[in-house]
């Protein structure tokens, strides 16, 4: 019976098979297999609940937030929007659910003035009637809500034009990714992805403006962005509503700017392209 001869008469007899040392052969290609087979991240394996506190209110709040630095990015759109393997957008405007007070993540930190707290608490928080609590993940309709909810307070707030242009841009971003992610079984889906076209355009309509207005009211760099790539921006924003001219002279300004890095000239070379061709016109 070998090593363990003897343990069956103390009742020991099913175990006297095992093995002092496992098979390493087996446990090495245990783990290759594992290996081979990574486990797929999803969505919600993203997702934590951050605190906040809300400066209107003074309540702490939960919302839900990317896990920041794990995310892949995947690509960008021609007017910069990132694609990261799921749409983080969707989590970059927060609610306070006692008051509706909103803003866009990146200003949170910057608390409103004692001037605009009393403007948002007349115009937003009286008239808030409470936000319905997102699923583990923030669907599109959620995530427009508490944006728009947030381009309401920068509003009343007399915000930036800066930051009702950017806000106005996640907007217009968040409609296009819902529209490219509309399930197939839609009832009247063509109708619904033109409704969602047409209020993106609104959405961009605005953001120009506003990125035109910030120019020359406000300083660089605006939302993070240098003077150049919100020059880009903002000509790309022009081309997409069809002001073919405005875009043009922007596009001019990044390609003879100096200092500036050659793949966002490129851009801007490649939208100049783009815009001759839909209009037939040739360079002068
Ligand atoms: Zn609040």
């Amino acid at each position: 019976m070998g090593l363990f001869s003897g343990l069956e008469e103390i009742g020991m007899g099913g175990l006297t098979n095992v093995k002092v040392f496992e098979d390493e052969k087996a446990k090495l290609a245990a783990a290759q297999k594992k290996r081979k087979e990574p486990v797929e991240l999803k969505e919600v394996d993203f997702i934590f609940d951050k605190t906040y506190k809300c400066p209107v209110c003074d309540k702490e709040f939960k919302a839900r937030t990317v896990r920041t630095g794990k995310v892949k990015l995947v690509g960008s759109d021609s007017d910069l929007r990132p694609k990261y393997q799921f749409d983080t957008l969707k989590y970059d405007a927060v609610t306070c659910p006692n008051c509706g007070y909103s803003v866009l993540t990146r200003y949170f930190n910057i608390n409103p003035t004692s001037g605009q707290m009393k403007l948002i608490r007349d115009n937003v928080c009286k008239a808030f009637r409470g936000i319905k609590e997102p699923g583990e993940i923030m669907t599109y309709d959620d995530a427009l809500t508490r944006h728009k909810l947030a381009l309401l307070c920068s509003i009343v707030k007399r915000g930036k034009a800066s930051e009702k242009a950017y806000t106005c841009l996640k907007m217009g971003w968040l409609l296009r990714g819902k529209s490219e992610t509309l399930p197939k079984d839609t009832p009247n889906r063509e109708a619904v992805i033109k409704g969602l076209q047409e209020a993106e355009n609104e959405a961009l309509v605005n953001a120009y403006e506003g990125f035109t207005e910030a120019f020359s009211k406000e300083n660089f760099p605006m939302c993070g962005m240098d003077e150049t790539t919100v020059t880009y921006l903002t000509a790309e924003l022009a081309r997409k509503i069809g002001k073919y001219d405005d875009a043009l002279r922007l596009c001019a300004r990044v390609i003879t700017a100096k200092n500036v890095n050659d793949r966002i000239k490129e851009k801007a070379r490649d939208m100049k392209d783009l815009i001759y061709e839909a209009t037939g016109k040739k360079e002068s």
